[in-house]
């Protein structure tokens, strides 16, 4: 098919289209071949067209601006009282076994009561955000001029400093609070975080940093404790193989069925029960965290300028090339840096690729359980809005200082992948 002057025709509808050798073949009048392997998921038409609609909606709010202040809207308060009712179950466990101790007698009996309740109550317990062990910490004498970015990039917001970044493989860049003094912590991954251009990296520290000033990792918190929670529940009250074992000895011994019985109906009430609260709170978490992203991204416009912005948010969409380029020149290439081989796949890239990659986010990511809002969709808020222009500017000779100031951090990273490949 493919034709010497770089140019073929469209099996569809016959419109010429360019080759590029190395890159997908597609249409751009009629879209064939954008999503040349497929969905992930086959689902209904009805579905997909109700999540292209709810995405819509989102969407439209937005655009019109009816959202001005972000952090509590409905999804995302019905998320907290749904997590708080669930958070308040390890409390209750708790206080009830300290009271179990105190007041019932006799004691040989409270003890073992007291004990049991304990136990379900430090099970359930929510725990501190911890960081991935693999991530390699950079901390402010490390990387003076980073850290003076990142100070700019908060004082402009309006949100607290961080207090490490931490270095790792993976193809995003995120925001967290480690802890329980819930410190600030940037993760820079370096199959994105090489490939971007300086004020491309403005945008995205402004969008995480966004997150942050908006309350986004409390709420992931608070809603990833509730959800330890119910998934320990979930277990508790599934059936078990070993119920069903035990319940068909005890029949086939003719001893006493009653108690196996009895979990039986106990799991077939309650589970429904907890698995049903689990996809009512992963919606309302979903929903809040679209809406979140779109304000991150308002952030990101107003801190680096929006043409960053929605370049930025373009490069994320060659994140995982960038992570296979980099996996393959740790595997394959002698002469070439790594870092270089990411850095070489992004720039390379033709301008049809990403516009391809726009619109397979249209295809395969307006859905309502993808935590990320189509990127198509993301970009297309922050260019319909008025542009804006950097209130913070990285020059090209910081944006190399930055990347020599993580240069040992980053071959260390590489050294682990490496090790793991
Ligand atoms: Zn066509
Ligand atoms: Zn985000």
């Amino acid at each position: 098919m493919q034709t010497d002057a770089g140019v073929t025709r469209c099996p569809q509808c016959a419109q010429q289209i360019r080759v590029d050798p190395g890159y997908v073949t597609w249409c751009d009048q009629c879209d064939w071949n954008v999503d040349p392997t497929g969905p992930d998921h086959k689902h209904p038409a009805w579905r997909l067209k109700l999540e292209h609609q709810l995405a819509d909606t989102l969407y439209r709010e937005l655009e019109t601006g009816r959202v001005n202040r972000p952090g509590w809207d409905l999804a995302r308060v019905t998320a907290y009282l749904l997590s708080a009712v669930l958070l308040v179950l390890p409390l209750v466990a708790l206080i009830g076994g300290v009271a179990l101790l105190v007041f019932y007698r006799p004691l040989w009996l409270s003890i073992p009561m007291a004990a049991v309740a304990l136990g379900i109550g430090l099970m359930l317990r929510p725990r501190a955000a911890r960081l991935d062990p693999d991530a390699e910490l950079v901390h402010r004498e490390d990387a003076p001029v980073l850290f003076r970015l990142l100070d700019q990039i908060a004082a402009s917001i309006g949100t607290p400093r961080v207090a490490a970044v931490a270095l790792d493989a993976e193809p995003n860049l995120y925001f967290t609070r480690v802890g329980w003094r819930f410190r600030p912590v940037i993760g820079l991954g370096l199959p994105l975080w090489t490939g971007l251009r300086p004020q491309e990296r403005v945008a995205l520290l402004a969008h995480e940093l966004g997150h942050g000033k908006n309350g986004d990792a409390r709420h992931g918190w608070v809603v990833g404790a509730a959800e330890s929670v119910l998934e320990q529940l979930e277990e508790a009250f599934t059936e078990q193989p070993y119920d069903e074992y035990k319940l068909d000895a005890a029949h086939d011994l003719g001893t006493d069925t009653s108690v196996g019985h009895l979990t039986r109906l106990i799991n077939a009430v309650v589970g429904p029960i907890v698995r049903g609260y689990a996809w009512l709170l992963d919606r309302m978490n979903l929903r809040a965290n679209q809406r979140a992203e779109y304000l991150a991204d308002r952030t990101a416009g107003e801190v680096a300028g929006s043409d960053a912005a929605a370049w930025a948010l373009e490069r994320t969409l060659l994140a995982d090339s960038s992570h296979r380029a980099l996996e393959r020149a740790l595997r394959f290439e002698k002469d070439l840096p790594p870092l270089e081989a990411v850095r070489r796949a992004v720039t390379e890239t033709p301008k049809r690729e990403i516009e391809r990659r726009l619109r397979l986010s249209r295809l395969r990511e307006t859905r309502t359980d993808s935590s990320h809002p189509p990127t198509y969709l993301r970009t297309k808020l922050i260019r319909t809005r008025a542009a804006t222009s950097a209130r913070v500017v990285l020059g090209l000779d910081d944006s190399r200082t930055i990347d020599r100031e993580l240069a040992p951090a980053a071959e260390r990273v590489l050294k682990q992948l490496r090790a793991a490949l």
